[in-house]
């Protein structure tokens, strides 16, 4: 307890306030005497001692006062042991908040930790406001992360797996040949909760299938098969891996990435046909060069005015009908992605998905003259249980990818890590404080259903669309 309002304001137990002054550099000087019976006994063997060797004043740091820094003074004594046995023949008050040989308080040092924990700023930030070193907030920080890390995950039933590029590739030029070797591409592997709040669920070093899978089985089994879905993006190096070790788990891909790849056969296309007619690369002015925003619209947000522009621009020649054909393809695609119950409302069968994807194979078969899209086809064939899977459970990759900005904000702000292990260390913290947050306080989540942009009223079904387009016959 404290002795008075003034101690009760400082808020350090064993400490009492004397007297307060304005400091000379702004903020305010707090003289402290130790004020707590324990302080009186040896350290070493606990004997209460009132003799007094002499009288010191120390200067530990503490928090601040509404933004102005304190300047605490204690005036503690140094006491002789009482006991005759004991080795130790002096030793000076301490209390818990400050023990032996401690300069900053236990309140300050927390405070940093829970600034870079908690609020995200870096420890040189947090050590510049608390008035301590880079080394001893980071510590701080360290000790308190490490305690939330080093517990379990609790169980997760859809995983999602990502990689995560760290720092930048490195070159260095070859003295011979002239040309760029590779020194570093240093890559992590990330493991997400995405039905959860789990958030980062821990990180690796490398890409590998192995890389991935020794994770992997630092997992108990019961948490392994408590897995039901993992979503991955195109990537087969991680669906060896998943398939290796949750080979119960049904394995989705994101779709975005599928969408990805059908937009960028697009481009392709247009860029080679562009090429192709004008004998160099497109610019404005061109009408081809006019629509390529559009091109990567999604069909229902295009308004009619869009569509006919497209139609006009394309419909001219030849060159014009090969992008549409790579344009239509990609619609094709998405029809069957579109079956999935976010964007219909109601879970799709499996036939359905297939027979749509069937028909996108159909149109790229009739349009074997555009290599892009053969080989987009052949990706999308490749993929095809993982595709009908993820649209079927709805479930994508998308928290990953949010994370994976946070893992690169933190980076950023860290003006990149040296240390691999306090990079996991703090993009872990950073990509769990949403769920610890929620954990705390856990009184209800809002959930919203995502319905998306609402369709342009003249919009008629996307098949309807590409029913009217003149050339397909
Ligand atoms: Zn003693």
């Amino acid at each position: 307890m404290f002795e008075d309002t003034a101690s009760a304001l400082l808020g350090v137990q064993g400490l009492q306030v004397t007297g307060v002054e304005a400091a000379p550099g702004g903020g305010i000087e707090v003289w402290v005497v130790t004020a707590c019976a324990a302080a009186r006994a040896c350290p070493d063997c606990g004997t209460a001692s009132d003799r007094v060797h002499e009288t010191v004043v120390t200067r530990p740091r503490d928090v601040r006062r509404a933004g102005d820094a304190v300047d605490l003074r204690w005036v503690k004594y140094r006491r002789k042991c009482a006991n005759q046995q004991c080795p130790r023949k002096t030793f000076t008050e301490w209390v818990p908040a400050l023990p032996p040989r401690c300069r900053i308080t236990a309140r300050l040092r927390e405070q940093a930790a829970h600034e870079i924990a908690g609020r995200g700023i870096t420890p040189a930030e947090a050590a510049r406001h608390a008035g301590i070193s880079w080394p001893t907030a980071h510590e701080a920080f360290a000790a308190r992360a490490d305690g939330l890390l080093d517990q379990d995950p609790a169980p997760v039933a859809q995983l999602g797996i990502d990689e995560h590029r760290r720092g930048r590739a490195r070159f260095a030029v070859d003295e011979q040949t002239g040309e760029y070797t590779l020194l570093a591409d240093r890559w992590h592997t990330c493991f997400f909760d995405l039905g959860g709040q789990q958030g980062l669920l821990g990180q690796v070093q490398g890409r590998t299938a192995d890389d991935a899978a020794y994770w992997l089985a630092g997992a108990t089994p019961a948490w392994r098969d408590a897995i039901r879905v993992v979503c991955i993006d195109l990537c087969s190096i991680y669906a060896s891996a998943a398939r290796r070790m949750l080979p119960h788990a049904t394995l989705t891909a994101d779709l975005f990435h599928v969408v990805q790849l059908a937009v960028k056969a697009v481009g392709d296309v247009r860029r080679r046909v562009v090429r192709a007619r004008y004998g160099r690369r497109g610019r404005s002015g061109d009408p081809e060069y006019g629509i390529k925003g559009l091109l990567v619209r999604n069909l229902e947000h295009l308004t009619g005015a869009q569509f006919t522009k497209i139609l006009d621009t394309l419909d001219r020649d030849r060159y014009g009908q090969e992008i549409a054909a790579a344009w239509i393809g990609k619609e094709k695609l998405r029809d069957a992605l579109n079956l999935r119950a976010r964007m219909t409302g109601s879970t799709p069968c499996q036939r359905q998905i297939r027979d749509r994807l069937f028909t996108f194979y159909d149109w790229c078969a009739q349009h074997d003259d555009i290599p892009e899209l053969i080989t987009l086809a052949r990706t999308i064939s490749r993929w095809e249980d993982e595709i009908v899977a993820a649209v079927i459970t709805g479930i994508t990759n998308a928290t990953s990818e949010s994370l994976n900005r946070l893992a690169k904000l933190e980076a950023r702000q860290a003006y990149g890590f040296r240390n691999p292990l306090n990079q996991r260390r703090r993009v872990r913290i950073a990509c769990t404080r949403g769920y610890r947050r929620r954990s705390r306080t856990a009184t209800r989540t809002w959930t919203r259903k995502v319905t998306g942009r609402k369709p342009d009223p003249g919009y008629q079904g996307e098949t309807r669309f590409l029913e009217i387009l003149p050339f397909q016959a």
